[in-house]
């Protein structure tokens, strides 16, 4: 395949946006308006200096959430499965150099302890994390996916099993995808292919095409719900998001179907980090680059980790972030069991800035609006591309997604919410039925939450 990633002309863009008050104004309009933004307009935003400007920039994001998306914000954790890895990424604390980092990878008993431990506190989708490794093999993370699947302890279950892990061949990601994943994610890191050698010196991660060109082998596998995303801090965060947005239009101009998240993490504090500081990118930039991202591309799951302070997440989730991790622990092994801070040290692949407990970020998104979901519905009807059909499909949401987040969040309060946070939760869920223009709708969604309370698990339209 060509590469569809050409610097010279993402650069080209940037270097060529002037950006007018009236210009802006109506690139803000027409993302209000549903159509997803071109380079060239996606550029001017990008170069935008002036502050009232780059205030509505971001007021726009915020409009364009609440005006497609809603109040939903849905919950997921990562499982950190094994960091054994042959690459020597520099911002990594798995990188294979690194002579402190603890290799380990969990046996399947410890596997099915974590998801124990994860059920226990309520989680229902997660996202298995591998290093690049010849034992990480697609049959090995279709292995490790089944056993999760098949982890059930009392009320819990985890219903859908995201993976972020190295590119594989076609075939890999058809034996993956037998598995019954849901969203594959691999980062491109750096779309700037120098920045890329530099910072990718050893291991199968070191060929820039290869990983630019994975999740088109995972889509002619049929594994047609994809995750991107770019490490910000590795190199200019303008041209990374001229990368995300020309990696979406690939991803739609061959496959009629983008990206179904990006995910925008940004470097963090790990052992033997290795960087270049000119990159660094500030929370005002981080804020930013969010809010274009969203009116950028309007119809795509945005993704925002623990990487982020209680601060910052909490800033940046207006501006259209969908999902969020919560109860975040990145060392391995730590759901089932509480390591002490110097024996976490050198086991985590960066550091965790979120360390609320799952119930806590349930606490803080009810105080704030938010109508928390575990929803997994679309996946398992076989409604892929579900983010897309949110955004395009009037009454969509109104159908699926909030009749959907409320019952899940109604199991959460019956099988894990402590009491305060279950007064809460009814409270919230109340507000959203009673804002249910579809009478039948609301009364359908009572109903099941009385079925619900009376013991029923797993209903969902
Ligand atoms: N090993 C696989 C890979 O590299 O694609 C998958 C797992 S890797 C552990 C997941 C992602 O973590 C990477 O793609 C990278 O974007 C991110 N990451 C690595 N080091 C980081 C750091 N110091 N701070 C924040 N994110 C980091
Ligand atoms: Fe390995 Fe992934 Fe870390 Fe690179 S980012 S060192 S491939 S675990």
């Amino acid at each position: 395949m060509k590469p569809f990633i050409d610097p010279a002309e993402l650069w080209q863009h940037l270097n060529d946006a002037r950006p007018e008050p009236g210009q802006v104004r109506n690139i803000i309009a027409r993302a209000l308006d549903k159509q997803r933004l071109t380079l060239a307009e996606t550029a001017v935003l990008l170069k935008t200096e002036d502050p009232q400007l780059i205030e509505e920039i971001k007021q726009g994001a915020r409009d364009l959430k609440e005006k497609v998306y809603g109040n939903r914000i849905v919950l997921f954790a990562p499982l950190y499965i094994g960091n054994k890895c042959s690459n020597d990424c520099k911002y990594c604390g798995f990188r294979a150099s690194n002579k402190f980092a603890v290799r380990r990878t969990l046996a399947d008993e410890e596997i099915i302890r974590e998801v124990e431990a994860l059920e226990d506190n309520g989680q229902k989708r997660l996202i298995l994390v591998y290093g690049e490794h010849a034992q990480y093999n697609a049959e090995y993370i279709a292995h490790t996916a089944r056993l999760v699947y098949e982890v059930k302890k009392g009320p819990g279950e985890i219903r859908r099993v995201n993976i972020n892990a190295a590119p594989l061949d076609i075939e890999g990601f058809r034996t993956v995808g037998r598995a019954g994943i849901g969203t594959y994610q691999v980062f491109q890191e750096t779309y700037h292919p120098e920045a890329y050698t530099w910072y990718h010196p050893a291991g199968r991660k070191a060929d820039y095409e290869w990983r630019l060109t994975s999740l088109d082998r995972a889509q002619e596998a049929g594994l047609d719900d994809v995750g991107i995303g770019a490490l910000f801090g590795l190199y200019d965060w303008r041209f990374e998001v001229m990368g995300l947005v020309r990696h979406t239009n690939h991803l739609e101009a061959c496959y009629n179907v983008g990206p179904h998240t990006i995910s925008f993490p940004r470097i963090k504090d790990a052992s033997m980090l290795d960087l270049d500081p000119r990159y660094e990118v500030s929370d005002e930039e981080f804020v930013r680059l969010v809010a274009i991202l969203r009116l950028a591309v309007p119809y795509t799951g945005m993704i925002l980790t623990a990487r982020e302070t209680p601060e910052v997440r909490h800033e940046v989730m207006r501006f259209g972030v969908s999902q969020i991790d919560g109860g975040t622990k990145l060392e391995l092994g730590s759901y089932s069991d509480s390591l002490n801070e110097e024996q976490n040290l050198n086991r985590e692949q960066f550091k965790v800035n979120d360390p609320r407990s799952l119930g806590e970020i349930i606490e803080e998104l009810l105080d704030n609006g938010y109508l928390p979901s575990f929803c997994t519905a679309c996946y398992r009807l076989g409604r892929t591309g579900e983010h897309f059909m949110e955004f395009s499909v009037p009454g969509f949401i109104k159908r699926f997604c909030t009749p959907n987040a409320i019952l899940t969040l109604a199991e959460y309060l019956v099988d894990y919410a402590t009491p305060p946070v279950a007064a809460k939760g009814w409270k919230v869920m109340e507000a959203n039925i009673r804002a249910m223009d579809d009478e039948k709708m609301s009364r359908e969604v009572e109903a099941r939450v009385e079925r619900i309370r009376q013991g029923e698990r797993d209903l969902y339209f």
